[in-house]
């Protein structure tokens, strides 16, 4: 490895714009879309002493019982945690039901981002439900567009369409290098779920 002198030069000037709610995009096929958005989640809970607000984090692709990790944790913060999904997959059957969970499961997201009364929501999976036509990105786009001035909104999953990406704030593609599924290990309790 090459060693360097660590930078002594600022390397951005102070920003003047107005602070405002975000809408942060955690895409591509790597590992840590979901999991940074719930350390974003976990952050921003953490700072409620000085916002006032809850933090909602909706998941389209998990079932209402789902218990990962994450909701345990969840719960035992008060960060409430709700899946609206019915855990789609490739084995998955009653496609026209899964579609109608996440037309149901939007318009909960929807009404409580325009509710005001959360510092962030999280809308985890997302882009799987729009990839598939189960519901309307316009929808999607004017809701987002039209949120409170100061709601912080993080969209997680691969593929995100494009239209929301130009909408956004803060992208980010997680870009594969290696996952450990490839080389044939299977997920983990406490890894993966
Ligand atoms: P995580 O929830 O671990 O942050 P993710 O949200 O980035 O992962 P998803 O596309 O939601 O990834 O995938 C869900 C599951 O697939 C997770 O268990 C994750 O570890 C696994 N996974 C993520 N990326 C890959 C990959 N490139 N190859 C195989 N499995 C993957
Ligand atoms: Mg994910």
């Amino acid at each position: 490895m090459h060693i360097e002198t660590p930078p002594t030069d600022k390397p951005y000037d102070k920003p003047e714009g107005e602070r405002r709610g975000l809408l942060i995009v955690n895409t591509g096929d790597g590992k840590g879309k979901s999991t940074a958005a719930f350390g974003l989640a976990l952050r921003a809970h953490g700072r409620q002493h000085v916002h006032g607000k809850t933090v909602k984090i909706f998941q389209f692709m998990k079932v209402p019982s789902a218990r990962f990790g994450e909701h345990r944790m969840f719960e035992q913060l008060g960060i409430p945690i709700e899946g609206l999904g019915d855990g789609f997959s490739w084995k998955s059957q009653d496609l026209e039901h899964s579609a109608q969970l996440a037309r149901n499961g939007w318009e909960k997201a929807k009404a409580a981002i325009l509710s005001g009364e959360h510092f962030m929501v999280v809308l985890d999976e997302i882009t799987y439900p729009l990839i598939y036509g189960w519901m309307p990105l316009d929808d999607v786009l004017q809701t987002l567009q039209s949120r409170p001035k100061d709601v912080h909104v993080v969209i997680t999953g691969r593929r995100c369409p494009p239209e929301i990406i130009e909408l956004a704030d803060t992208v980010t593609e997680m870009t594969k290098i290696k996952h450990a599924f490839n080389a044939g290990i299977p997920a983990q309790r406490g890894i993966e779920d």
